[in-house]
C-alpha cells in the first residue's frame, strides 16, 4: 500500500488525558498556534478534557488546529450521568473524538461493541472518531496481537456502514507502549498497521485509504522513523502532547517523514 501513501494526509493528534488547568492550557494552546507552515501538510489536533472545550474553542477557533474530546457517549442524550454526548462536543466546535482508548477499555469496561457504537455516535454528530485498538504485553508475548486488534477492528467493521467507515481514523496503540517510554519498534508498528489496512481493505477496497495513526511513547526522537513507515499516517500523542516544544517537533517530523 506504500504507493497509496502519498494520497493520505498526515495527522498528529494530542491526547491530553486528565491533565491541564486553565492557565497551563492557555500557555500550551498559544504555543501550538505558532505551528506555522507545518499545518499546511499535517492535520494537527488536540483532544482535551471536556470541561476545557469552551476555552479551547475560544483560543483555536480562528486558526488551523482542530480540537476534540477523549470519549463520547454511545447515546445522543438521556439519563447517562457523567457522560458527554458527541453533539455537545460539536456545539463547542469539536471535530475529533477519541473512542476506545485502552484506558477507557481497561478502567471503564468498554467493550469493542460499545466502542463501535461510540464511533457511530461521533460520526452522527459530525465528529471524526479516532478508534483506538491495541494489545497488552501478555497478548503480544503469546502471539495474540493480530487476533486481538483484529477482533477490536472487526467490531467497528461489523457495526458501521462503508460510508461511515470511510470517515473514521484508526489509532494502533499497543497498551504496553502507552505512557511507558517504550515505543513499539518501527517494524512492530508497521506490521500491525499493514494488518489493519488489509483488514479495512478486505471490507471495501476504498477503506484501504483510512488514516492509521500510531500511538505509544512517540517522542521527537522516534517520530520521524515511525511516521516514515508505509502504513503509518501520523500519531496519537499522549505525554509529549503536553509539552509544546515536543509536540511541535513531532508535528514537524510528520511533515518531513518520507515513506520507506
Ligand atoms: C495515549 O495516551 O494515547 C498515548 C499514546 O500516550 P503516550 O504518548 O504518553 O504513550
Amino acid at each position: 500500500m506504500a504507493n497509496e501513501r502519498a494520497k493520505r494526509t498526515k495527522w498528529v493528534v494530542g491526547n491530553w488525558k486528565m491533565h491541564g488547568r486553565l492557565a497551563e492550557n492557555e500557555a500550551l494552546l498559544r504555543a501550538l498556534l505558532q505551528a506555522g507552515s507545518v499545518t499546511e501538510t499535517v492535520r494537527i489536533g488536540v483532544c482535551v478534557p471536556a470541561p476545557y472545550l469552551a476555552q479551547t474553542e475560544a483560543l483555536l477557533r480562528s486558526g488551523p488546529l482542530a480540537w476534540g474530546v477523549q470519549d463520547v457517549s454511545a447515546y445522543a442524550h438521556g439519563a447517562y450521568t457523567g457522560e458527554t454526548a458527541a453533539e455537545m462536543a460539536a456545539e463547542f466546535g469539536a471535530t475529533l473524538a477519541i473512542v476506545g482508548h485502552s484506558e477507557r477499555r481497561a478502567y471503564h469496561g468498554e467493550t469493542s461493541e460499545v466502542v463501535a457504537l461510540k464511533a457511530q455516535r461521533a460520526l452522527a454528530a459530525g465528529l471524526t472518531p479516532i478508534v483506538c485498538v491495541g494489545e497488552t504485553l501478555q497478548q503480544r508475548e503469546t502471539g495474540a496481537t493480530q487476533a486481538v486488534v483484529g477482533a477490536q477492528i472487526d467490531a467497528v467493521l461489523d457495526t458501521l456502514s462503508v460510508q461511515e467507515l470511510a470517515r473514521i481514523v484508526v489509532a494502533y496503540e499497543p497498551v504496553w507502549a502507552i505512557g511507558t517510554g517504550k515505543s513499539a519498534t518501527v517494524d512492530e508498528a508497521q506490521q500491525v498497521h499493514a494488518f489493519l489496512r488489509a483488514r479495512l481493505a478486505a471490507k471495501d477496497a476504498g477503506l484501504g485509504d483510512v488514516t492509521l495513526l500510531y500511538g505509544g511513547s512517540v517522542k521527537p526522537d522516534n517520530a520521524e522513523a515511525l511516521f516514515g513507515q508505509a502504513d503509518i499516517d501520523g500519531g496519537l500523542i499522549g505525554g509529549a502532547s503536553l509539552k509544546s516544544h515536543d509536540f511541535l517537533a513531532i508535528c514537524m517530523a510528520a511533515s518531513t517523514a518520507r515513506a520507506v
